[in-house]
């Protein structure tokens, strides 16, 4: 009686993340294709799931052109019983918090019962990561193209920001293309805070701390995206963190690389000392100095979101504003 296995044909896997496993899957209500997270809430304490879940009746709220649409979200035990988190296509943010006291992990029966209780999180399948698209990115970049992809990066920020909701895990691989080529912003925070509670217990996490953190793809991955105030650990963080993540992204959207030894060898010296490639600096001097203040060490010269969409962009494109009308109609 699980409602995965009823509701859902598994179509391959995307991937392994460190607290669960992504899968393609068709809906065999709809007949769509979503990717379906799936989170063993086992061995976590209490307190850990509940943040979780917590976690994702944020996300539930967060309906914008440019975040990864999360659908569902349920619990399920060995048992079969599952708890829906919040309901299938609600529009209100009225209708999409659910009822906190409806997962009752805690009485679920403890002991044995929670050994296998899974989190499972239905959302919109995205068929390309922004990191991917940067494997190829040298041959394929062009200055309006990188001006589009930055505005709607941006205009997903500012609305998870909007929502008093920090990313704090803002990096290409989990920047998203939806089946249309548009921006996604996905990836919520999830493992991001569970590797901070992580980062609680054990009051150390060596290979993060050495810029060595591997994502399931065996790429680095967090290390040049994260905020300085986030490596010092400083007890108040804000969504200035995300702008700072922002700004490396910004420069790679500027700064194809040839291989990813270049890509390394620049993106270090841009995180340990701050210096850009000369000739970088000289191509694109307008660019260098929003970059520069993104990438400011203190999260308050840093601008948000929204600043940075009423005074940093060029206006837009005409067939941007046409693609912006026609994905209303
Ligand atoms: P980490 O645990 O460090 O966050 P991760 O981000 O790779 O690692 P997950 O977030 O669990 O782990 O994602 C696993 C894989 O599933 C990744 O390769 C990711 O690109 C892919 N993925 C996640 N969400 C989607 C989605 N909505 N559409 C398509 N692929 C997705
Ligand atoms: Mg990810
Ligand atoms: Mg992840």
């Amino acid at each position: 009686n699980s409602r995965y296995l009823n509701d859902f044909e598994e179509l391959r896997s995307l991937g392994q993340g460190g607290f669960g496993r992504v899968a393609l899957c068709k809906n065999k209500l709809d007949g769509r294709q979503y990717a379906v997270k799936k989170i063993r809430l086992k061995d976590r304490s209490p307190q850990v799931n509940e943040k979780i879940l917590r976690e994702v009746a944020t996300l539930s709220r967060l309906q914008h052109q440019h975040i990864v649409r999360y659908y569902q979200a349920w619990v399920e035990t060995e048992y079969g019983h599952h708890n829906i988190l919040n309901a299938s296509g609600s529009r209100t943010a009225e209708s999409s918090i659910f009822s906190y006291d409806d997962i009752s992990l805690s009485d679920a029966g403890g002991g044995n019962k929670q050994e296998s209780t899974y989190l499972y999180i239905q959302m919109e399948y995205c068929p390309r990561t922004l990191r991917q698209d940067f494997e190829t990115y040298s041959s394929s970049f062009d200055v309006d193209h990188a001006w589009h992809l930055f505005r709607q990066i941006v205009e997903g920020l500012a609305h998870v920001h909007s929502q008093g909701i920090i990313h704090r895990d803002l990096t290409p691989s989990n920047i998203f293309f939806d089946v249309r080529n548009d921006i996604k912003i996905g990836d919520f925070g999830l493992a991001k805070f569970l590797k901070l509670e992580q980062l609680d217990h054990d009051q150390y996490l060596p290979t993060e701390a050495m810029g060595v953190s591997m994502d399931g793809t065996g790429q680095v991955g967090t290390y040049f995206y994260t905020a300085p105030e986030v490596e010092q650990k400083w007890p108040q963080i804000n969504e200035k963190v995300d702008m700072y993540s922002l700004g490396v992204i910004f420069f790679e959207l500027w700064h194809p690389f040839a291989t990813a030894m270049e890509r390394h060898l620049v993106l270090s010296d841009l995180k340990q000392k701050g210096d850009l490639p000369k000739s970088w600096a000289a191509q694109f001097p307008a660019q260098l100095n929003l970059l520069r203040r993104l990438l400011s060490p203190s999260p308050s010269d840093r601008p948000s979101a929204v600043e940075v969409l009423q005074s940093e962009l060029p206006p837009r494109m005409e067939d941007e504003w046409l693609n912006d009308v026609l994905r209303m109609i």
